[in-house]
């Protein structure tokens, strides 16, 4: 007797360390290909702006330079794809500290309407260029004090607000509602822009995911904002959710604890 449960232990054992092994095999090969998937996004994302530099280039050395009005239109385009560049650099230099943790959050009251009219002024230009109308709900006329950090949110909701704005249509709206919510406050950014396919409306907050690259491709973008928003909402152990209809437009709204 003593014998075989000498052996039932010895095979437990070995059936615990060979699972164990397995699990780290497993979760070696997801690293690697999250790795090459990674280096595969950042170089497809690269390549473009870099290829249009080079052609800018080699036609103003073609003799493009001569023309004061050709030059000035090409060295414009490079800048274009030189910020292109820039801001894919920057979304990954966020998201890699957040991701590390190097980021932190440093929580505050603060008046979460302030924040929404100073969005607003940032993107009024992008707007007026497609006559987009930026509104809200309804007249808020008092500070609405939440808890979190303000840079963070800021960066939330400017983040979605600048999406609504490039995936509308000409003559839309971008709306911004913030509702009661017991001990939280719910604010949606709201569009009837192009929307999101069902499909993929799971799969927005994964980074460098994009819907449609053939409709994405005039758009520019680097497909890190909303998974950088999924990220500043999870550190703030809060919740944040899309409603999308193709070809209606989209809703995203998220939850922030009231201020004490
Ligand atoms: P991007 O840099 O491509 O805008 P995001 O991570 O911010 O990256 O968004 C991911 C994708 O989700 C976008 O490429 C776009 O296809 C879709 N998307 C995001 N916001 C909206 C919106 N308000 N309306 C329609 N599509 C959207």
């Amino acid at each position: 007797i003593a014998q075989s449960s000498d052996l039932k232990t010895v095979e437990r054992e070995v059936s615990e360390w060979a699972e164990e092994r397995f699990t780290e095999i497993r979760e070696l090969k997801e690293r690697e290909s999250f790795r090459r998937e990674f280096i595969g996004n950042v170089s497809h994302e690269l390549k473009t702006p870099i290829f249009n530099i080079q052609g800018y280039i080699l036609t103003l050395l073609d003799g493009a330079i001569d023309d004061p009005k050709i030059n000035m239109k090409y060295l414009n385009r490079a800048n274009k794809s030189v910020e292109r560049m820039i801001n894919l650099v920057q979304d990954m230099d966020v998201l890699n500290k957040l991701e590390s943790g190097v980021m932190d959050v440093r929580k505050q009251s603060f008046d979460i309407l302030k924040v929404c009219k100073e969005v607003f002024e940032m993107v009024e230009e992008k707007a007026a260029e497609k006559n987009i109308k930026l509104k809200y709900k309804k007249e808020y006329d008092k500070p609405i004090k939440v808890e979190g950090d303000p840079n963070r949110i800021e960066q939330v909701l400017s983040n979605l607000v600048m999406n609504a704005v490039k995936y509308s249509k000409t003559n839309g709206y971008v709306e911004i509602g913030i509702f009661d919510m017991a001990d939280k406050y719910l604010i949606e950014v709201s569009d009837d822009g192009l929307g999101i396919p069902e499909n993929d409306v799971p799969r927005i907050f994964e980074r460098f995911y994009r819907v449609d690259k053939s409709r994405s491709r005039d758009i520019a973008g680097s497909g890190l904002g909303l998974a950088i928003v999924k990220h500043i909402i999870d550190a703030h152990k809060q919740t944040i959710n899309v409603r999308s209809t193709e070809g209606v437009g989209s809703t995203f709204s998220f939850t922030l604890k009231k201020a004490k």
